[in-house]
């Protein structure tokens, strides 16, 4: 099978490649077509993932079909962003008509499920590695950006955090565990949940917003940074679920919801005047904490006193 068939199979042929709303051209020229309703802003993230680094290699390719453009979806939610489509860039060591259908399938899911549509890509052979490019739209202006925390705000996160971190020694196959522990850990893993409703709710009353991927510590970092303010988290109000807590022990499981990585869930800082509203229709805001005067991230136990580790998250090429 040649480059031309294996897209037209495979991807071409994906109901998630039909169009849809803001494609004006889709797979099969130079270059797709998107259009955007004035007033509004286009979102762009690419995200890539090397078999080996971000991924076992061997996997399941419908799940990783899944979790490839989930990751980049997150992206979206955490800007505030209507998804529109994406793009996939993928190099192959060979041709597996089996594992492409998989693929195919387990990314068609997922872009169902986010409401994304596949309007081009590249198709090269090389080491496993896939590169998503996702497309989403904002009102111009309020797209949810990282610098605009403030002293006072509280800083709250969509969901329960270290899921995935958790999950990783039974996706490297070093342990087991029994399926009622391990299939909600698997699910956060595979299939991460992009928020991108909360995202989209968040417009306009979040100062500012991002999707933990390195785990809350490090990003949190990213937030003081570019805000210059510091953060204070309340360790006790870190949500855990109870199946990590099983699985891992309290200790555990806390440290990888602060500095596990892959939750994929949004951060983000609101004026506490905010809050009951966003409450009150339902949204996942858990407080964990407050935008404080200074820099940096400080984690902080009940009694207040100051429990920061020294270890944040996981960086490439960091030595
Ligand atoms: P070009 O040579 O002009 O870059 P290609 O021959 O690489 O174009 O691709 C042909 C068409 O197929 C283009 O519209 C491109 O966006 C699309 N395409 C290529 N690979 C993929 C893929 N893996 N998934 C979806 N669309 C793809
Ligand atoms: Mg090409």
């Amino acid at each position: 099978m040649g480059e031309f068939e294996l897209i037209r199979n495979f991807f071409a042929a994906a109901p998630c490649a039909q169009g849809g709303e803001g494609v004006v051209l889709g797979i099969g020229d130079d270059c797709a077509l998107l259009s955007v309703p004035s007033g509004e802003q286009l979102a762009i993230s690419t995200d890539t993932l090397v078999a080996g680094v971000h991924f076992a290699d061997p996997c399941d390719p419908f799940l990783l079909g899944q979790r490839s453009l989930a990751v980049a979806a997150s992206d979206l939610a955490a800007m505030g962003a209507t998804p529109l489509a994406f793009t996939l860039a993928l190099t192959l060591p060979t041709v597996e008509a089996d594992w492409l259908q998989a693929y195919a399938r387990g990314l068609n899911h997922m872009a169902q499920r986010c409401d994304l549509r596949l309007i081009g890509g590249d198709t090269t052979r090389g080491p496993l590695c896939l590169t998503l490019t996702v497309f989403g739209r904002v009102p111009a202006g309020l797209a949810l950006t990282r610098n605009g925390a403030q002293p006072g705000d509280l800083l709250c996160v969509g969901g329960e955090l270290g899921n995935a971190a958790g999950a990783l020694p039974l996706v490297l196959g070093q342990c087991s565990a029994e399926p009622a522990i391990a299939e909600p850990l698997l699910a956060h893993y595979w299939s991460p949940q992009p928020q991108l409703a909360l995202g989209q709710a968040l417009r306009g009353k979040a100062t500012a917003a991002l999707d933990i991927s390195d785990g809350l510590l490090a990003d949190c970092g990213h937030i003081a940074a570019v805000s210059r303010v510091g953060l204070r988290i309340e360790n006790h109000r870190v949500p855990t679920s109870a199946a990590l807590q099983t699985f891992l022990g309290a200790a555990q499981a806390q440290q990888a919801a602060l500095s596990g990585g892959d939750d994929y869930v949004l951060a983000f800082t609101l004026p506490a005047a905010e809050l009951p509203t966003l409450q009150a229709e339902g949204w996942p805001v858990h407080v964990i904490g407050r935008v404080v005067e200074g820099q940096g991230v400080g984690l902080v136990d009940e009694q207040g006193r100051d429990i920061t580790p020294a270890i944040r998250g996981y960086q490439h090429f960091r030595a």
